[in-house]
């Protein structure tokens, strides 16, 4: 059981008990429990540094079959004794109802549902059954599809459930092919979240976004500067022998090394001179307001160039020209320090909305005198 106290539903009262320090809250620990060895060896390491929870996973989701599938209830003595020989907290994955039972009887602080199981919410309404009535914190991966539903409501069956100390690990999502990351951020997903449930607490696993070690600073740092709460981050004694997840696990002095050269910033200015804030704000506010200001002017040419269109019976998309225009914009926002991918967005979702108000006007039964010709 958790100390008196440990209250995910308050923040405060979570950095307080938990780290007795400010944020991050750090969550460590192997993918998998290998052996007694291993795990008593980390938990050492990391409770030297301060960190206050070991995470292990006992049994694996694994995406293909043959891989490494966890060591399964043997792993969670081994956690015990982990436990008993550091006095950190210990957490796992909990998959189905076997799960939360063997997990609870071991004596664990903390389960998370994994990325896989929130995507089905017939698993989850069973691990919520199950934890009825249970008074530890559980965290709730996001799914792996970019769903903030999905991961809403898994939450919501948990919190009706009766768990009073819900949150939420945000951990990327599948995508096809290779990219960067191994599972793609979609940072907007926990923002999404956050504006949601305002109170839930959030912490992000950079591991299983980043895939590799040489990301997982970039990762980390993000979700600080995002106001996350915590990070949990995956950590081995010899992690290039790891049974899974070789690729992204680093050492606990790594990890020392990784929280040292992390900046943590709050919401909050640390010099108290808001009035400097609250000038720069004033002037976004305002550009915010030009920038609505062109887009309805914009609009209405759009409108008027549509009835044209009509009257000449010209198609709506006029592919040379918008390929011309949109080349034209990348380059000339290079100049002004605008990325060639944000300047796409932008101009992609202005130009849909063009077409959809031009579609509109071109497919009307209106005289088109009325709508005003260009
Ligand atoms: C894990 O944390 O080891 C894990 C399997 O994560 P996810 O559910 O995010 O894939
Ligand atoms: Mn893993």
């Amino acid at each position: 059981m958790f100390p008196v106290g440990f209250g995910f539903s308050v923040k405060s009262k979570i950095m307080k008990s938990i780290l007795n320090k400010e944020k991050p809250v750090i969550i460590a620990g192997p993918c998998s429990a290998e052996s007694q060895e291993q795990l008593v060896e980390v938990a050492k390491e990391l409770s030297e540094q301060g960190v206050e929870i070991l995470r292990a996973g006992i049994w694996k989701p694994r995406t293909r079959p043959g891989s490494f599938e966890g060591v399964g209830s043997i792993g969670l003595k081994w956690m015990q004794a982990a436990k008993l020989e550091t006095g950190m907290k210990i957490a796992t994955e909990v998959a189905n109802v076997k799960h939360v039972y063997e997990a609870l009887s071991a004596g664990v602080d903390l389960v998370w549902i994994g990325a896989r199981t929130t995507s089905n919410p017939f698993a989850v309404q069973e691990i919520a059954n199950a934890l009825q009535g249970v008074n530890i914190p559980v965290l709730v991966k996001n799914p792996i599809n970019p769903d903030v539903d999905l991961w809403v409501g898994a939450i919501e069956r948990l919190k009706k459930a009766g768990i009073k100390e819900v949150g939420a690990i945000h951990r990327g999502v599948s995508y096809y092919g290779r990219g960067l990351y191994r599972n793609n951020p979609e940072w907007q997903m926990p923002i999404e979240l956050k504006k949601r449930i305002p109170e839930i607490l959030l912490i992000n696993d950079p591991s299983h976004i980043a895939g590799k070690r040489s990301l997982l600073l970039t990762v980390a740092q993000k979700a600080m500067d995002l106001d996350f709460d915590g990070l949990m981050i995956e950590v081995h004694p010899k992690p290039q022998m790891a049974l899974s997840d070789a690729e992204q696990q680093i050492t606990p002095e790594e990890l020392n090394e990784l929280r040292r050269q992390l900046i943590i910033r709050s919401e909050i200015p640390t010099n108290h001179i808001v009035e400097d804030l609250d000038s720069l704000r004033g002037s976004i506010n305002q550009l915010d307001h030009d920038i609505l200001d062109l887009l309805s002017i914009r609009m209405d040419v759009a409108r008027n160039i549509g009835s044209y269109k009509k009257q000449n019976k010209m198609t709506v998309l006029q592919q040379t020209r918008w390929n011309h225009l949109l080349d034209e914009m990348v380059e000339k926002g290079s100049d002004r320090k605008l990325s060639g991918n944000f300047i796409e967005k932008v101009y992609k979702c202005i130009h849909e909305e063009s077409i959809n108000q031009q579609i509109k006007v071109v497919n009307s039964a209106k005289n088109i005198d009325q709508i005003g010709v260009i």
